[in-house]
C-alpha cells in the first residue's frame, strides 16, 4: 500500500486524480504499479487499476490473473470492479472509501455481488486515512479553496 500511495502522489504530480495501484502475484512478485492518468492518455478507462491489470496481463500473457492481489489508494469504481472480476483476482485491498462511486460497498456493491461465480476477498480502510486526505487535499487544491 506504500508504494500504491506513492503512485497517488505521481499521479497528483501531473495533475491526475491521486490514486495509485500495485498489482502483487501470489508468491510476492509486484506485477504492475500504475497511478490514475485519464487526462494524460485521453483515455477514460486510464484508471490505476486498468493499467495495473493490463500491465500485469501483458507481462503475464494472460488475462487471467488468479491469485494476485491489488493494492489501491481509493475504492474501485464499477468499471475496475468489473475488470477486476474478468482478471479473476484474488484479493482487493483498498484505502479510501469511495460513498459516491465505489463499487465495492462504498456506493453499490459489485464486487461481492452474489451473481459473480468468482469470489474477491476483500480489505478495506487500509491507510485509508491518508489516502483519503491526499485526494480532499488535492480537490481543495484544484477549486483553489484553502479550507475543507
Ligand atoms: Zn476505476
Amino acid at each position: 500500500m506504500a508504494r500504491a500511495l506513492e503512485e497517488a502522489e505521481r499521479a497528483a504530480e501531473s495533475g491526475e486524480v491521486p490514486v495509485g495501484a500495485v498489482l502483487v502475484a501470489a508468491d510476492g512478485t509486484c506485477l504492475a504499479s500504475c497511478h490514475n492518468a485519464p487526462i494524460a492518455q485521453h483515455d477514460p478507462t486510464a484508471h490505476a487499476e486498468i493499467r495495473a491489470l493490463r500491465a500485469a496481463g501483458e507481462r503475464l500473457g494472460n488475462y487471467r490473473l488468479p491469485g494476485t492481489t491489488l493494492y489501491v489508494t481509493l475504492e474501485p469504481c464499477s468499471m475496475c470492479a468489473g475488470a477486476m472480476i474478468h482478471a479473476r483476482v484474488g484479493r482487493l485491498v483498498f484505502g479510501a472509501t469511495d460513498p459516491r462511486t465505489g463499487a465495492a460497498g462504498g456506493a453499490l456493491d459489485l464486487i461481492e455481488h452474489p451473481s459473480h461465480n468468482h469470489h474477491i476477498e476483500v480489505l478495506r480502510g487500509v491507510r485509508g486515512e491518508e489516502a483519503g486526505e491526499r485526494l480532499r487535499r488535492f480537490f481543495r487544491a484544484r477549486r483553489g479553496v484553502s479550507s475543507p
